[in-house]
């Protein structure tokens, strides 16, 4: 998608603060941390949101990655909320598929 910031960051053109890649999935820190880890996870392909994620070996290994990258950044024991906003009511700002990673804070429940 030529207007899509994080096609742009999977094609190499755009350079986020990459924390993990392989051939079918970015992650990188998020450009306004909600926490002191906040890291975007994405699939290199151009997904809108979970209403169109048909793949379900890349949803179980956007997690897996998920759970990596916690466990790299060292809070995978002191614990961690990862969660994808879809559309409007869920608050999607860039529409393209990305699980958000955070951490190193105590997390409010219920989110606002
Ligand atoms: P959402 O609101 O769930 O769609 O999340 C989009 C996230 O992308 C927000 O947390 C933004 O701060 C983040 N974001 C937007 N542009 C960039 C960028 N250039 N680099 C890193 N993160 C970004
Ligand atoms: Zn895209």
């Amino acid at each position: 998608m030529p207007d899509c910031i994080f096609c742009k960051m999977a094609a190499g053109d755009i350079k986020p603060d990459i924390v993990y890649e392989d051939e079918k999935v970015l992650a990188f820190h998020d450009i306004e941390p909600q926490a002191p880890v906040h890291v975007l996870l994405i699939p290199k392909r151009h997904i809108v949101n979970l209403n169109d994620l048909d793949d379900a070996e890349l949803a179980g290994h956007l997690l897996q990655t998920a759970a990596r990258v916690a466990a790299q950044l060292g809070v995978a024991e002191s614990g961690y909320r990862t969660l994808m906003n879809s559309n409007r009511d869920g608050g999607q700002s860039v529409y393209h598929l990305h699980v958000h990673l955070l951490a190193g804070r105590r997390l409010a429940w219920p989110p606002g």
